[in-house]
């Protein structure tokens, strides 16, 4: 709390009114993509600025009404000011929707076309910056096929994701150079071939997904679980996560309110998915092995590469993971576990780990003495210089010469001076260890607006439709999966990636190897895992 009001203070001066409360993890996310704005110009930059967003008059309910909802959820997490055009009824439940996001927006509903429109589902609709539809499991960006076919769900969910992405492009075209978008950018692709639209594939307007699990009910997770609810899926998810909902998760969390701040993570599933068919049951804990009993689908929206060995060294049934990386979103399936990629194959560490000490220290780039100092003498806060005689002494490893100004500065302020902030920035943390800083500063993401190493590269804020896009591609890929007809048509690649500041097309399947070292080749971890699969007992 402390942080967040310091940078407040320090970043945006005076909050306008209608920006939401969860401004500073906006610019937490959007300060990768749009480095030429500071903080300050940014937040000038939103609230000057007004979205519009048109659903054409096809939008009323199924598939298409929850695409247009979701392009409304996911821009109400960016845009303090929207305007709406549509269908009435369907307007006045979008602005409903915002106003729970952020309700200080300014939401209007009008026939105005701002500069910065996107139209979704609209054909002939020819005014708007971008448009979007789906048809089938198709989706289309700006080349609005006029035929009768219904979408799917994911597809219009993935529509509605394309359509934001690409009004982002829009409204910061300046500030992102070449991955602006200038003007008409048409494209279209099936999320079940990952290739050209086909009309070929059945499109089941529900589907029994039986039992599965998801791990994880953060901002992939919960764009997943929707995604399945409005789908039509039936069957017993069990979501597991163990964390309560904090404010900087409303800038992603396509279920969270700005009232359910604090509410059990996994509890929020449960209550907002009550009206949908898949039924919820929530499990707040941390992922552990024994939650793992039968063999049924796994769905991974998980943050850490370690945590996510470990599903899959819990052995499941057939896996499927997405992830958001600051290059672009991907998604991946692991069914065949021996003989196709593993989801370890994917994170399995390709160098020797670094000690703990070697991590804290690359993280704040300082020596690695220095931080194993400050680590094994855990009373002495950064705010303080080490005390004399404090230097671990380590077999084969010489005290450099500036350890003479370790005993005069206290480590934070060289911290702030590698990470190009003022020392006072980081002040709130002077009392604090230096492994709380760590813990809570570069695990917890709560500096990661400051460019402090390395470690905060992997913790970069993803953008809202980042992680909506991660969580649509999760569910798709176990509705796929249940369908033959459907999972037949899938690439042979078991791993997809989509870039949301590139624009269509994209290349999207990516062909994947195993990792040699990894479990999935370990005679130890084969004998059990078949075990479990023959339904023997080990
Ligand atoms: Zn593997």
């Amino acid at each position: 709390l402390r942080w967040a009001r310091t940078r407040r203070s320090l970043s945006t001066g005076v909050r306008s009114i209608s920006l939401p409360r969860f401004i500073d993890r906006v610019l937490d996310a959007t300060a990768p993509a749009l480095g030429a704005l500071d903080r300050t110009a940014l937040v000038a930059r939103l609230d000057a600025t007004c979205v519009t967003l048109t659903a054409g008059e096809r939008v009323v309910e199924g598939p298409r009404r929850a695409g247009f909802l979701l392009a409304a959820n996911l821009a109400a997490r960016l845009y303090p000011s929207i305007s709406l055009s549509g269908p009435d009824s369907l307007a006045r439940e979008a602005k409903a929707e915002i106003m729970l996001i952020n309700p200080h927006a300014s939401v209007g509903v009008s026939d105005e076309r701002a500069p910065f429109s996107l139209a979704f589902d609209s054909p002939g609709e020819n005014g708007a910056a971008v448009n979007v539809c789906a048809r089938g499991w198709n989706v289309y960006v700006d080349d609005i096929p006029d035929n009768d076919h219904s979408p799917t769900a994911p597809a219009a969910m993935l529509a509605a994701v394309l359509g934001i992405s690409e009004l982002f492009r829009v409204v910061f075209a300046e500030e992102l150079g070449l991955r602006g978008r200038r003007g008409r950018q048409p494209g279209a692709f099936n999320i079940v071939t990952l290739g050209e639209p086909t009309f070929d594939l059945p499109a089941p307007n529900s589907v029994d997904l039986g039992p599965l699990t998801l791990v994880g009910a953060g901002a992939i997770g919960q764009a997943t679980a929707l995604t399945l609810a409005e789908a039509g899926a039936t069957g017993i998810a069990r979501i597991v996560d163990h964390e309560e909902v904090a404010l900087s998760n409303l800038q992603r969390y396509v279920l969270t309110y700005d009232g359910d701040v604090g509410t059990s993570k996994v509890d929020l599933l449960r209550d907002r998915l009550g009206k949908f068919a898949l039924k919820v049951v929530p499990i707040q804990t941390r992922f552990h092995t024994d939650l793992v009993e039968d063999q049924v689908p796994t769905l991974v929206a998980l943050d850490s590469p370690q945590d996510r060995i470990g599903v899959q060294a819990s052995l499941p049934g057939p896996i499927y993971n997405a992830w958001t990386q600051p290059a672009d979103v991907g998604w991946s399936r692991h069914e065949a576990f021996g003989e196709a990629p593993c989801l370890a194959c994917l994170y399995w560490p390709s160098q020797k780990r670094r000690s703990r000490h070697e991590e804290v220290a690359a993280a704040f780039r300082q020596h690695p003495l220095r931080a194993l100092a400050y680590l094994v003498h855990r009373g002495i806060p950064v705010g303080l210089p080490l005390p004399p005689g404090s230097i671990p002494i380590l077999p084969g490893v010489l005290v450099p010469p500036q350890a003479g100004r370790w005993m005069q500065v206290p480590l934070i302020e060289d911290i702030a001076l590698a990470a190009g902030v003022s020392p006072g920035q980081l002040a709130g943390w002077g009392n604090r260890s230096l492994a709380d800083v760590y813990q809570e500063g570069i695990c917890g993401g709560a500096l990661v607006g400051f460019n402090v190493g390395e470690r905060a590269r992997e913790v970069l804020v993803p953008l809202a439709q980042q992680s909506a896009l991660a969580g649509v591609m999760l569910a798709t890929q176990l509705v796929i999966a249940t369908v033959p007809e459907l999972a037949a048509a899938r690439p042979v690649a078991i791993e997809g990636r989509f870039d949301v500041l590139a624009g269509l097309p994209q290349v999207l399947p990516r062909p994947r190897a195993r990792t040699r070292e990894c479990l999935c080749a370990d005679a130890d971890f084969l004998e059990v895992y078949s075990a479990k699969i023959n339904g023997v007992a080990s």
